[in-house]
């Protein structure tokens, strides 16, 4: 397979700074490690809070971007996992040390020496991306690469949040209804179990979108279900929404937050946590919660939304993020790809792109 010299990528020179369009060298895969040609990488808050600087010390210059989906071109002489011609799945996880305490415990995604990808290594905003191959996953055949890439963080680290929660959940509260949540309704929903949709107040769209997805409501997250919640899932930066999850919640209920960064907790009564109710929140994932998640995925299977941007309006496709204007997942796709040209339309216009007119599984 022909790999040329450098590729095209976006890269991050200098937090809170638009990313850079510029050709790098195609980087040499490690001995445990594989090359891959990007077909598609798909956009989480995570790479935002990133470029906006409110997760530090980032490796520098940075190309973003932990949900990559792609070809091996070339493996490492230790690799034996993967194949050249292989699809292959890159999360966030990126490699642990394996020795530390919590490696040795089974908790990899607490390492004390880990790497993560698009933030201490190199993502998938580019055509080409290394990564370790022990990290990688293989995908489910069922999906197309632009549908499977939300599934590499909002669906994995969105399904650990979702089993933290516990069993025996009849109805689950939602807070935040972006590219997690759309995934893990879904799997709730076929598990019989019932969405209560909370989104920014006055934002109807996200709310016609959960209820389109099963939710048996949705409302303003300043809002009281009309039903007590077992437990509720946060997966939107606002602190404040652990104060009003837990006020929705039955005795011994469950609150967690599925995000890495998020504003202040407000200080709240005792009561509101007594009877046993439980907060807690999510780091990362295990390469066993992507296995698990991803198998589940297909057999659901799970549809994503996406809207889709070519790889050189990563900055448009962060800018729609920040101003909640994606439904479902953005998703950006290298021209590279070629002879897997996915997406049809005006990718130079993504203005056009409307959520709402394109049905759910539009993304293959
Ligand atoms: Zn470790
Ligand atoms: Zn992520």
């Amino acid at each position: 397979m022909d790999i040329p010299e450098t590729g095209r990528a976006m890269v991050l020179e200098a937090q809170r700074q638009p990313l850079r369009e510029m050709d790098v060298p195609v980087p040499q895969p490690g001995p445990d490690q594989v090359l891959i040609r990007v077909a598609a990488c798909a956009v989480c808050r995570t790479d935002l809070h990133i470029v906006d600087g409110e997760l530090a010390e980032p490796k520098l210059p940075l190309i973003p971007g932990h949900q990559i989906v792609g070809t091996v071109v070339q493996t490492g002489g230790r690799v034996h996992q993967f194949r050249v011609g292989d699809r292959v799945g890159v999360p966030w996880l990126g490699y642990t040390d394996g020795t530390c305490p919590y490696c040795r415990k089974g908790q990899e995604n607490l390492c004390d020496h880990p790497l993560f990808t698009g933030y201490t290594l190199d993502g998938g905003y580019s055509e080409y991306a290394v990564a370790f191959a022990q990290y990688c996953f293989s995908l489910p055949e069922s999906f197309g690469d632009v549908q499977v890439a939300p599934l590499l963080c909002a669906g994995l680290i969105g399904y650990r949040t979702y089993r933290l929660a516990g069993d025996n959940i009849e109805r689950l509260g939602i807070y935040g209804f972006g590219a997690a949540a759309h995934i893990i309704a879904q799997l709730a929903v076929h598990r019989g179990q019932s969405i209560y949709a909370f989104t920014s107040p006055g934002d109807t769209p996200a709310q016609e979108f959960a209820r389109r997805l099963g939710a048996v409501w949705a409302g303003d997250s300043t809002q009281m279900p009309p039903d007590k919640l077992d437990a509720a899932l946060i997966f939107a930066p606002v602190g404040p929404l652990i104060v009003s999850a837990l006020r929705a919640t039955v005795k011994g209920g469950v609150v967690v937050s599925g995000g890495i960064h998020m504003s202040d907790v407000p200080s709240f009564p005792y009561r509101l946590l007594w009877e046993e109710r439980v907060i807690r929140s999510v780091a990362n994932l295990t390469r066993r919660d992507g296995e698990e998640f991803l198998a589940l995925a297909s057999q659901v299977p799970i549809q994503t939304e996406t809207q889709v941007f070519a790889l050189d309006q990563a900055n448009l496709a962060l800018e729609r993020l920040r101003q909640g204007q994606i439904q479902g997942a953005a998703v950006l796709v290298t021209r590279s790809a070629g002879d897997q040209v996915i997406e049809q339309g005006p990718m130079d216009d993504a203005s056009s792109f409307s959520a709402e007119s394109r049905p759910l599984n539009r993304s293959t």
